[in-house]
């Protein structure tokens, strides 16, 4: 049942002093610039504004969806029910060692995976490259651990701060997180809240140029400017997914708004107004088509959110 304006706020009276969005479009929040009004959206300030939202929510039953950068998500055209927490204000990165050898940060599950990656080159701290171009935060890029150039976000995290969803702060170590390719045990009712990370000390110059490479070669084969949620679905073992439904023949097609990338047949790019249903049919005929001709079942990489 949806409630009004005035029965959220009373639910959150006392205990969320902040703004809070009503009927938001998920569009706004999405890299695809697709997705129904999420019914509230809140941009919680501190750990301790979480603890007091994740108390509340869970007396009150009510569901709550965490949003990184909103850039491997496709939010369904109804909207997501309950409560989206933005972790857009979890921002603070700092040094917490340096020695000759390596370096330790401590980093925030909002800021934005870019920023942490130039940060890295300009000091010289290795462990990162790979994940230039990459966009989203931190949090998300732990959480489905993203990775590229054979650079994973997990192989430099040391421990990750996690909320639970009754307000419990534990830290734990990246070897219990069950990290594998593009995954973790991370539960979608779990709030990564921040990451210590540790990355391995190199001649400036030897990151930069690393980085630079990766970018170059990132921008001539994938549409990074374009709005997509990345790649639509995992690559099975041992080939690519963008390669198979190019060899399927799905390079350029289109289901209203949605077309998959003539660059990179696993991008599926928002060429003007695009709907989730649109982007979901165009899952359905690929990966059936992909299927018919390799006997290959497709897995989606991509989070599909939201009600239908
Ligand atoms: C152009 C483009 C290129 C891309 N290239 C790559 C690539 O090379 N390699 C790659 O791995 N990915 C790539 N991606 C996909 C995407 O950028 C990454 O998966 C990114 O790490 C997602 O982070 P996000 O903050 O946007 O997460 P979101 O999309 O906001 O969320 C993704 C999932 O993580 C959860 N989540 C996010 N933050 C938190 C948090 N703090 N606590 C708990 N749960 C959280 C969400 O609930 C959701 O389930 C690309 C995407 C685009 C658009």
């Amino acid at each position: 049942m949806k409630l009004s304006q005035q029965e959220w706020l009373d639910i959150f009276k006392g205990v969320y002093e902040e703004e809070i969005g009503f009927d938001m479009p998920m569009s706004e929040h999405t890299w695809l610039s697709i997705g129904g009004p999420a019914d509230v959206f809140l941009m919680p300030q501190d750990p301790l504004s979480i603890r007091n939202l994740m108390v509340v929510l869970k007396n009150e039953g009510v569901p709550f969806f965490t949003l990184g950068g909103g850039t491997n998500i496709l939010v369904r055209d109804g909207g997501i029910e309950g409560v989206v927490i933005s972790l857009k204000n979890f921002r603070r990165m700092e040094v917490l060692k340096e020695g000759d050898e390596s370096a330790e940060l401590f980093i925030e599950a909002g800021v934005s995976l870019q920023k942490y990656v130039n940060f890295c080159k300009e000091r010289g701290y290795s462990g990162a490259e790979g994940l230039i171009g990459i966009p989203g935060t931190v949090g998300g890029a732990i959480c489905g651990n993203a990775g590229s150039f054979g650079c994973e976000m997990k192989d430099s995290v040391l421990s990750v701060a996690i909320m639970d969803s009754s307000g419990r702060l534990d830290r734990f170590k990246a070897e219990g997180l069950g990290f594998g390719y593009r995954r973790s045990d991370i539960k979608g009712t779990d709030i990564v809240l921040s990451a210590n990370v540790r990355l391995t000390r190199q001649e400036k110059e030897a990151v930069t140029r690393r980085t630079g490479k990766f970018f170059s070669e990132k921008k001539a084969s994938q549409p990074i400017s374009d709005r997509s949620a990345g790649c639509v679905f995992k690559n099975p073992q041992n080939t690519s997914a963008g390669r198979l439904i190019d060899e399927a023949g799905y390079k350029g097609m289109r289901v209203g708004g949605i077309e998959v990338s003539t660059l990179h047949a696993n991008f599926f790019i928002n060429r003007g107004g695009g709907t989730a249903s649109e982007y979901l049919a165009l899952m359905e005929r690929v990966s059936a088509g992909v299927r018919e001709k390799f006997g290959i079942v497709l897995e989606p990489e991509i989070k599909v959110v939201g009600r239908g």
